[in-house]
């Protein structure tokens, strides 16, 4: 660390070893799950369970080791600065909430879990509620006992929300998501429902590569430190501070579906990018929450790749890589392809306007099978009902209803409300961002898109995790989390 902000002395040389083995356990598990989702064999699932499986058992030994008290008692004495402070605040945040739970309790979550999304993968193709529920059910039971034994909050849920989302609780969410739901549906009254999907064509892989390769490029993704590829399910990975990784997922028939991953995970590693090089190895290299991250794909995604400036930018390049696809198609039916709204059983396809419904519905039925007023078995009808009232569409069938998301049976209640708050807090950014520029849309129709990627990492990159989510959007936007701006937003976008 040399001359960097931590203290030199032994106490501050102790912790932050003590800190890099952590984040150096937890790199390797990172290249260990990439591999796993990119170019592992399918007979190695089986293997490389047992290799996770180690690494968090290692990771947990080496949070809880027995002299960490002390450890941290010490380096607190020499601590001279809020960073410091938060470092020691974050690492007793990590090993009060890891003591809280019983090693029983955590091995059975993690039998549980993997069995239910055994029974997930089988069951969710053939729309077997029954069977599924069966795994379910007890893992909700489990999950009930992991909240109540990590009490943080006002109630059972909220401790499992604030492993996602530190600070945030189940009854401000209530209350935002009621206010978004009504504004939302007052406007989807009033979309304008012409848009239509681009005409089937084929879009060959290759170049749909190439052309993520050059959106990448486009926004700032610096290649010295980042890598790309392909995967089912985008995702975004950082091992360490010199490597940080992003998947698309590559459809021949449509190419709106790589573009916009491209355009949110790359969102998500401009911002493992953007963290200063001195919290290399310390907690402060990371997002305080879920939700501050998401915060930044879908800015990337929503309030530039939705706009028409963008597809007036990219139509050239599409034309030049996909002259057969591209005939006769405009940049307006570009930018309809990518904002068409229509109500979708489906979360993940989903648009704009109607995605935070669908999280909303999530939020509701998981927080009530967690405070014990809804059962397992109920979950296809409270589902269908609740969507009918939000869209007015009923699922024939549970793979596309209450069984289409991974979230539960990996027993991660609790993380559904974060790509709200994500995108509540994108659209905040973004008025910010027009106070702070002026208007964006003539640097986006050029390419220029340095100064928009200046203004994140100032506000919110080079922050790391020196404050709660809460406070750092608080400070960057001027304003505490609101709805307002989002919905202004889609307003201004949706309804012409
Ligand atoms: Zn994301």
């Amino acid at each position: 660390m040399g001359g960097g902000p931590f203290p030199t002395g032994a106490e501050w040389q102790a912790l932050l070893e003590w800190t890099g083995t952590l984040a150096d356990l937890s790199g390797t598990s990172t290249v260990l799950g990439w591999d796993r989702e990119t170019i592992m064999p399918a007979g190695g699932g089986e293997g490389r369970a047992k290799l996770l499986g180690t690494m968090a058992a290692l990771s947990h030994r080496e949070l809880m080791r027995p002299d960490g008290d002390e450890l941290l008692d010490s380096a607190s004495a020499s601590a001279t600065t809020p960073a410091h402070d938060r470092v020691i605040a974050l690492m007793r945040r990590e090993r009060d909430r890891a003591s809280r739970v019983p090693e029983s309790l955590v091995r059975e979550l993690s039998e549980a879990s993997s069995r239910c999304v055994s029974t997930w993968i089988e069951t969710r193709p053939r729309d077997d509620f029954a069977t599924f529920a069966a795994a379910l059910s007890p893992l909700v039971e489990l999950k009930r006992r992991q909240a109540d034994a990590l009490d943080i909050g006002d109630e059972p849920y909220d401790g499992l929300l604030d492993q996602f989302e530190p600070g945030a609780r189940a009854a401000q969410l209530e209350v935002l998501f009621r206010d978004l739901a009504a504004g939302i549906q007052s406007l989807l009254d009033r979309v304008d429902d012409d848009a239509a999907a681009l005409p089937e064509r084929t879009w060959p892989v290759d170049a749909q590569m190439t052309l993520a390769s050059d959106i990448a490029d486009l926004v700032g993704f610096e290649r010295e430190t980042g890598a790309l590829a392909q995967s089912a399910h985008p995702f975004t990975c950082s091992p360490h501070s010199g490597d940080v990784r992003f998947t698309t997922r590559v459809d021949s028939s449509d190419p709106m579906g790589n573009i916009l991953a491209v355009m949110h995970e790359a969102g998500h590693a401009l911002y493992e990018q953007g963290f200063p090089q001195e919290f290399a190895r310390t907690p402060l290299r990371d997002a305080p929450s879920l939700g501050a991250h998401e915060s930044q794909s879908r800015f990337w995604e929503n309030h530039v790749g939705r706009t028409h400036a963008f597809w007036t930018h990219l139509a050239p390049t599409l034309r030049r890589l996909f002259p057969d696809a591209m005939r006769g198609v405009s940049e307006d039916d570009l930018r309809r392809g990518a904002t068409r709204v229509h109500p979708s059983f489906i979360r993940v396809e989903s648009d704009e306007v109607t995605y935070n419904l669908h999280i909303g519905l999530r939020f509701e039925l998981e927080l009530a099978m967690i405070r014990g007023d809804l059962e397992v078995a109920d979950l296809p009808v409270a589902w269908g009902d609740r969507l009918e009232q939000l869209l007015g569409i009923r699922p024939a069938a549970d793979g596309e209803g209450c069984m289409q998301d991974i979230h539960w049976p990996e027993g991660m209640f609790g993380y559904f409300p974060t790509y709200t708050l994500g995108n509540l807090y994108a659209a905040q950014l973004d008025a910010a961002l027009h106070d702070h520029l002026g208007p964006t849309a003539p640097l986006i129709e050029r390419g220029e898109l340095a100064p928009l990627l200046s203004f994140m990492r100032d506000r919110i990159h080079t922050q790391g995790n020196l404050r709660d989510a809460e406070a750092l959007m608080a400070d960057a936007t001027g304003q505490p989390l609101d709805a307002g701006p989002f919905l202004a937003h889609l307003e201004r976008s949706y309804v012409g």
